[in-house]
C-alpha cells in the first residue's frame, strides 16, 4: 500500500497567523502524516478542515472566523485550533462556537493531543501508519531554505494591551537538546537559515531555572546564552544563518552580542520596545522596562558595529501625552533604528490596558503613527545610503527575470526589506534559490537594495 492509496484520509489545512501559529501548523501536519492521514489541497478533495486561527487584533479575528465560514460551507467537517479558540467575546462566550456551531471541535493555540483526538474522532486514523516517510525535520510550510525554531510556548509577562498570555499560557520552555535537535535536523534537511522564535526569547529557561540538558554528550544550560552560542556552532558547520527574533532588552542579551561578530548568528536583533517614556512603559506593564535601552543600544553598537535592530512601537497608547509621545521621537532621533514598525494602538477585547483612562482619539494615535513613520523613512534612507558600495552576502529567495531577489543578515522574511540581486556576468552562471552570494550594493531605498553578485 502506497500513501498515495486511496484509503488513506485526507485532511484540509488552513494556516493562519503569527511564525507561532505556523510552527504549531508544521507540527499537526508532521503529526497526521506520521500517523498516515494525507494532506488535501482542496476542500472538496478533504474528508475534514482543520483551520489554525489567529486572534490577536480583531482584523485577524475576522479574516480567522471567515476562513472557518468558508471551510464548512465548502466542506462541512471543520476542526479549529488556533489563538481564537481561546477568545471569549465581551459576555463569556466562545466566539467561535457562537458565530460558527456546527464545528466539530475547538481548541486553543499549540494544543497538538487535542487537535488529533479530535481528529481520530470524527475521521479514524489509517490502519498503517508511514513512520517512515517522515522527514526528520518535519513538516515544513516555509520554503526548503529557511526555517522556524520555537524554543518556548506562553509568556510569564503580563503587557496590558495583550492577551497572548490568556491565550497561550504562561512560559514553557522546550528542553534544550529537544531543540538543538530539531536545529540539527533541519540543517541537515539543507535549511540555510533558522529563525528562532517564542514570546520572549531572553526569557528561555526560566520556568525551569536554567535546567542542565545535555547535547552531543556535553551539558548545556536550558539559557539564551548557551542555546545561541550552541546553535551558532552547529550552524557554522552547515553554513547556515541564525536570526534571534522576539529578544526583551535584559542585561544578559549583552553576552549574545559577541557572538555576533562574524558568526553564524546574524548581527540582527528584534526587540520589541512598543515605547520610550518610562511611564508609557509602565503603564504597558513591559518587561524590562526600567532597562536603560538607549544605552543598551549604544552598548550593542559598539561591541557589533554592524549590527541591525529592529523594533516596534505603539503610538497613542491610552494616556499618552503629547510630551510622551515627543519623548519617543526624540528617542528614535537618537537610537537611529534600522528596521521599525509603528502601530496605531488599537484595543484588544480582554486586555487590561482596555481600563486605562484617557484614551487618546482614534484620529490621534493615526497621526501619531504616521509621524512615528516620516521620521523613521528619513533614518532608514540614510542608513539603507550608507550601504551603497559595500559588498554584502544575500540569501537567495526566489528567481526572477532580472536576477534573484534574496536577503541579506539585516533582513528576516515577511517583515523587513529585500535585496534584488543582478547575475555575475559569468555565462551559464545563474542564481539558486537557497544559495548564499556575495553582492555589491549599487542603490538603495528606504527598505530595499539593488546589488550585483560578485
Ligand atoms: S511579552 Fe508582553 S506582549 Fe509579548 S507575549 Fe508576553 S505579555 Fe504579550
Amino acid at each position: 500500500m502506497s500513501i498515495d492509496s486511496p484509503a488513506a484520509p485526507k485532511v484540509g489545512f488552513v494556516s493562519l497567523g503569527c511564525p507561532k501559529a505556523l510552527v504549531d501548523s508544521e507540527q499537526i501536519l508532521t503529526q497526521l502524516r506520521a500517523e498516515g492521514y494525507e494532506t488535501a489541497k482542496s476542500y472538496d478533495g478533504a474528508d475534514l478542515v482543520i483551520v489554525n486561527t489567529c486572534g490577536f487584533i480583531d482584523a485577524a479575528v475576522q479574516e480567522s472566523l471567515d476562513a472557518i465560514g468558508e471551510a464548512l460551507h465548502e466542506n462541512g467537517k471543520v476542526i479549529v485550533t488556533g489563538c481564537l479558540g481561546n477568545k471569549k467575546d465581551a459576555s463569556g462566550d466562545d466566539i467561535i462556537q457562537k458565530v460558527h456551531p456546527k464545528v466539530l471541535a475547538v481548541t486553543g493555540p499549540h494544543a497538538l493531543g487535542e487537535v488529533m483526538d479530535a481528529v481520530h474522532t470524527h475521521l479514524p486514523k489509517p490502519h498503517e501508519p508511514f513512520i517512515d516517510l517522515l522527514p526528520p525535520q518535519g513538516i515544513k510550510l516555509t520554503p526548503k531554505h529557511y526555517a522556524y525554531l520555537k524554543i518556548s510556548e506562553g509568556c510569564n509577562h503580563r503587557c496590558s494591551f495583550c492577551i497572548i498570555p490568556s491565550m497561550r499560557g504562561d512560559l514553557v520552555s522546550r528542553p534544550i537538546a529537544e531543540v538543538m535537535l530539531e536545529a540539527e535536523n533541519l540543517f541537515k534537511a539543507g535549511v540555510k537559515e533558522l529563525l528562532v522564535i517564542s514570546q520572549d526569547t531572553s526569557a528561555y529557561g526560566v520556568d525551569v531555572k536554567f535546567r542542565t540538558g545535555f547535547w552531543n554528550g556535553k551539558p548545556l544550560k536550558t539559557h539564551m546564552t548557551q542555546l545561541v552560542g550552541a546553535l551558532g556552532e552547529l550552524a557554522a558547520q552547515y553554513g547556515a544563518w541564525v536570526r534571534l527574533h522576539y529578544v526583551y532588552p535584559y542585561p544578559h542579551v549583552d553576552d549574545v552580542i559577541p557572538l555576533m561578530n562574524g558568526g553564524s548568528v546574524v548581527p540582527y536583533l528584534d526587540v520589541p520596545l512598543q515605547h520610550a517614556h518610562p511611564d508609557v512603559l509602565k503603564r504597558m506593564k513591559r518587561p524590562a522596562s526600567g532597562e536603560k535601552n538607549i544605552e543598551r543600544i549604544r552598548a550593542w553598537r559598539a561591541m557589533c558595529p554592524d549590527i541591525t535592530i529592529r523594533s516596534t512601537f505603539i503610538a497613542g497608547f491610552p494616556g499618552e501625552t503629547e510630551e510622551e509621545f515627543q519623548y519617543l521621537l526624540d528617542f528614535l532621533q537618537e537610537a537611529q533604528i534600522d528596521r521599525l514598525g509603528c502601530f496605531a494602538y488599537s484595543p484588544v477585547e480582554g486586555a487590561t490596558a482596555n481600563a486605562l483612562a484617557n484614551s487618546v482619539p482614534e484620529e490621534v494615535r493615526e497621526e501619531r503613527r504616521a509621524r512615528v513613520m516620516q521620521l523613521q523613512e528619513e533614518i532608514s534612507k540614510q542608513r539603507m545610503q550608507a550601504k551603497i558600495g559595500t559588498t554584502i552576502r544575500v540569501l537567495i529567495d526566489e528567481i526572477d527575470r532580472s536576477g534573484g531577489i534574496g536577503r541579506s543578515v539585516s533582513d528576516a522574511p515577511e517583515i523587513d526589506g529585500v535585496v534584488y540581486v543582478k547575475p555575475p556576468f559569468e555565462p551559464h552562471r545563474k542564481l539558486k534559490v537557497g544559495e548564499f552570494v556575495d553582492a555589491k550594493v549599487s542603490s538603495a531605498d528606504a527598505h530595499d537594495l539593488w546589488a550585483a553578485a560578485e
